[in-house]
């Protein structure tokens, strides 16, 4: 098989119920990031996306309320979300001893691997919450060897602490991740 080389990746984290306006733990302005994400979804020949994907006992429920419980509504993705243009969901957060905060965990399926098979070097990663999921799902793919973006408004935060989202958009730049508005993908 030809591997081809130099492809732009879409990375669509977490944009589930659960984590938009009238969920269980969401990010305030989570459902934002629906049509900004719905735009650049055909710029990209490579759309995939995470489902935190979580048992309905977890330790992950220590430190969260229990949320995107395997196949209840609160896991599905946001009704306005272009769906049908995800070529591969990756699940995450399926054990009960894990918390799957990065999309590099998924269990379903080996997305590292997924992704270069389809040649992907540059990665932009969206989605949500900047604080946590984004945040995990950035670090690894830079980890990994992928020219990694983050999409600034194509994310949100949940902001436990009032500034945690704009920390965790330092924190990524300071790992070498490219911080990029839409207008300039
Ligand atoms: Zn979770």
């Amino acid at each position: 098989m030809k591997v081809e080389q130099g492809m732009k990746g879409l990375l669509i984290i977490d944009v589930q119920n659960d984590f938009c306006p009238g969920g269980i733990l969401a990010a305030p302005e989570g459902d934002h990031v629906v049509p900004v994400i719905n735009r650049l979804i055909d710029k990209f020949t490579i759309v995939v996306a995470s489902k935190d994907w979580h048992p309905r006992t977890s330790v992950h429920f220590q430190h969260w309320p229990p949320h995107c419980v395997q196949n209840s509504q609160g896991a599905e993705f946001h009704p306005e979300l272009r769906t049908e243009k995800i070529q591969q969901v990756f699940l995450k957060g399926t054990g009960d001893k894990d918390d799957g905060y990065s999309a590099f965990e998924a269990t379903n399926l080996d997305m590292n691997e997924y992704l270069k098979s389809k040649g992907v070097t540059e990665l932009y990663v969206t989605g949500l919450a900047t604080d946590y999921c984004v945040k995990a799902s950035a670090m690894d793919a830079a980890k990994k060897g992928f020219r990694t973006f983050v999409v600034t408004d194509a994310v949100s935060a949940v902001n436990v602490k009032p500034d945690d989202g704009q920390q965790a958009l330092e924190e990524m730049q300071a790992a070498a991740i490219t911080l990029v508005d839409s207008s300039q993908v």
